[in-house]
């Protein structure tokens, strides 16, 4: 098994990462995958960038760059407990991937049940296409009820390699929330969540899990070119 969409990566756009765009793309083109998603913090993240970045991303930048697919994302912060994000639905109908995560910095943890009811206004939310990193156990949920959720309104669950390292408690927790995606045929994407262009496409540690829980290679979305341009193709007509 290998990944040929990194669906998941961050730029300058916002301080705390250090690679282009176009940087990323050719890391991309030269690990052989064939779709990178631009997928930057949203606004409300102290050093995101401003929102005018999100309105201008569809027409400034081309859908192909270095021989790779570039899909027009974002990853919006999810401000509070009733699934508010940071980017206004209007510029949110014109980009290709939308993610929308938890990070303390934008929002203060909770009780379970006010995660739960969070992440249940993001299910339901036909603009957003991925569930980002949601093994955080900071942000604790009821697994069952929301990844029930996720499968009623189509949702994508990303399993974020780069989350067994910095977010506590990941590991045990994403392989838990992978069992219940397998139960209830919720598909996934592995990604690196790069901030940087040497991690493009670094995301072995999640598909090894994948592997172990031994779950459906059919529902890895992004480790055949086919099925993920299906995928893309569904996820960015939205904005027409
Ligand atoms: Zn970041
Ligand atoms: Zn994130």
């Amino acid at each position: 098994m290998k990944v040929i969409a990194e669906t998941h990566s961050h730029t300058v756009a916002c301080s705390h990462a250090y690679s282009t765009i176009t940087e990323n793309a050719r890391a991309a083109a030269q690990k052989g995958l064939h779709f990178l998603c631009v997928t930057e913090h949203g606004p409300a993240m102290k050093d995101g960038p401003h929102e005018w970045f999100f309105k201008n991303l569809p027409q400034a930048v081309p859908d192909e760059l270095e021989g790779i697919s570039i899909l027009r994302g974002a990853e919006a912060n999810i401000l509070d407990y009733q699934g508010t994000l940071d980017i206004p639905d209007t510029d949110l109908n014109r980009l290709d991937w939308v993610i929308a995560s938890y990070h303390t910095v934008c929002c203060e943890p909770g009780s379970k049940q006010e995660h739960t009811n969070g992440w249940l206004s993001v299910a339901s939310n036909p603009l957003v296409d991925v569930i980002g990193h949601c093994g955080d156990a900071r942000f604790d949920f009821d697994f069952d009820t929301v990844i029930a959720a996720f499968a009623q309104y189509g949702k994508i669950v990303e399993i974020n390699a780069h989350s067994f390292d910095c977010r506590p408690g990941s590991k045990k927790r994403c392989r838990e929330v992978a069992l219940l995606c397998k139960k209830y045929q919720v598909p996934v994407v592995c990604s690196s969540d790069a901030h940087f262009y040497t991690q493009i496409g670094k995301v072995q540690p999640a598909l090894d899990m994948l592997r172990e829980i031994e779950f459906p290679e059919e529902m890895i979305l992004n480790i055949d070119v086919e099925r993920f341009q299906k995928i893309a193709q569904e996820k960015s007509p939205k904005k027409q």
